[in-house]
């Protein structure tokens, strides 16, 4: 009897450590299929290539094609505060990348920026024609051109009680009359008197302009100076150059205080300055302290708020 139960004794014994060494080797196993599935991870990969746990992170948190890229590509941290940026556009972030190769010590902001608004070609290197169904909204620069027979349909004369030269010269879009003249009653209460000495120009007008310039001191300074025929603002309608009863001077203009009151408060009619002077680079053209353009009010409040140029704020929301 005491035979058989130590017997049975040790056999239980000998079960109970099977069961144990079962349970480590089952754990064991667990660990290294977690590890090896682990190793598929993206997360693995991304901190192998070098990325952060932080900057790992944050591009688990870009999607699975970006994901794709940085798991594909050198480790470049650039491109995460690229992908961070403000006026960042999926649709762009081929050219993105292409253009920060080139240009390596470019600010991501200014990469950004430059594809948006296709600084990256000179200007009127690469044109397109601009899209009429924006309606206030139309951009147009030294990318974006009108038609040689446009004309807006809406276009009223602007009383010579607001404008220079002679009766029916002056013209505009009505939408941007009415907005004006809220504008200029507004100017008027606080002691200006606001004056339009340039409005709607149709093509035939702006290429006079512009050869004339051309032919008498050449190309590069006709475009330092004006907009080639199609590419001016004047033709939409929409802009205006507003001087006061008191100032026509282009040169000085940009000190009175009219073209301050302008500055500060033209975004509440839904007018904007739209060549500024910090912007010269990005619009291609010289401050103008005089040249408003109509876009709107939520539009023009944005830009005065964001402090960007029309060129940006159309890359960002209004193209497709
Ligand atoms: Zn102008």
């Amino acid at each position: 009897m005491k035979k058989r139960r130590r017997k049975l004794k040790k056999e239980v014994y000998y079960i109970l450590i099977g069961i144990v060494i079962f349970i480590i080797l089952i754990i064991i196993g667990i660990n290294k299929i977690k590890e090896y599935k682990y190793r598929q991870t993206s997360e693995y990969h991304l901190l192998e290539k070098g990325y952060s746990e932080e900057e790992t992170k944050e591009i688990l948190t870009f999607g699975k094609e970006k994901i794709e890229y940085f798991l594909n590509n050198e480790k470049n941290t650039q491109i995460i505060s690229l992908i961070n940026e403000k006026y960042y556009l999926d649709k762009n972030f081929d050219k993105y990348i292409e253009y920060l190769k080139e240009n390596p010590n470019l600010e991501t902001n200014i990469i950004v920026r430059n594809i948006n608004i296709h600084l990256n070609y000179d200007f009127y290197e690469q044109t397109y024609p601009a899209k009429m169904d924006l309606d206030t909204s139309i951009l147009v620069n030294k990318y974006y051109y009108l038609k040689s027979d446009y004309i807006p349909d809406d276009l009223v004369t602007i009383s010579q009680t607001y404008s220079w030269g002679e009766n029916g010269s002056q013209k505009t879009r009505q939408v941007v009359y009415d907005a004006f003249i809220d504008m200029w009653n507004s100017a008027n209460k606080e002691g200006y008197y606001l004056m339009i000495n340039s409005s709607f120009r149709n093509y035939q007008d702006q290429e006079s302009v512009y050869n004339n310039y051309k032919n008498t001191s050449g190309q590069t300074y006709a475009d330092s100076i004006a907009t080639r025929p199609g590419f001016s603002e004047h033709q939409t309608g929409l802009a205006l150059d507003i001087f006061s009863k008191n100032n026509t001077n282009k040169n000085t203009f940009k000190d009175s205080e009219e073209a301050n009151w302008l500055k500060e408060n033209a975004y509440k009619f839904g007018f904007i300055l739209r060549y500024p002077e910090e912007f010269e680079n990005i619009t291609g053209i010289t401050y103008e302290a005089w040249h408003y353009r109509y876009v709107g009010k939520d539009i023009a409040k944005y830009i005065y708020e964001n402090n960007i140029t029309f060129d940006e704020y159309y890359a960002y929301f209004l193209e497709d």
